[in-house]
């Protein structure tokens, strides 16, 4: 998928950037499998991959993750000028940017997102955990709240799908 010649700078800058931090398609896969297991018993891992990828080829997805993965790596490296650099750093729960940017992801497949976006959130399984882990020195602000947009925008294309194939 990322050796397509016809990907655009932004979506492939855009896969690079979610793998070097530590996020894989198929970690997204799992969130995704989370979500709608119970609404599709059939459900393939692969299906879930197959509506990430088209989540990832949207440009509004693509800026959100740039936008998110960047001012994480600022802050880690504190190029940041205060307030922010320290508001990005801890993490602090007042600061809610991160998750208004990755609600321009999950609004992609419409308003079921939110309530998708929402469970995720509150419940962090697999990378969502880890990426939460603030003992490890990395600063994963926006990263969590997009990794958990892209999860949901995903469920909610492949639950549109599976009403109109009914
Ligand atoms: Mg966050």
């Amino acid at each position: 998928m990322t050796n397509n010649p016809k990907m655009t700078l932004s979506e492939k800058t855009a896969r690079e950037w979610l793998n070097k931090r530590g996020v894989t398609i198929e970690d997204i896969a799992e969130l995704v499998m989370f979500l709608q297991q119970k609404y599709h018993p059939d459900l393939q891992i692969e299906d879930c991959i197959e509506n990430i990828n088209r989540v990832l080829s949207k440009r509004e997805v693509q800026n959100a993750i740039l936008t998110g993965i960047q001012l994480d790596i600022l802050a880690e490296k504190k190029l940041l000028d205060e307030p922010l650099q320290s508001i990005i750093e801890v993490d602090e729960s007042l600061y809610g940017v991160d998750e208004i940017l990755a609600f321009s992801i999950v609004n992609v497949y419409g308003s079921i997102g939110f309530t998708n976006y929402g469970y995720i959130d509150k419940q962090k399984p697999g990378i969502l955990q880890k990426l939460n882990d603030h003992s490890s020195g990395d600063c994963h602000t926006f990263l969590d709240d997009i990794v958990g947009a892209i999860a949901a925008a995903a469920s909610s294309r492949l639950a549109h799908r599976a009403v109109d194939e009914d």
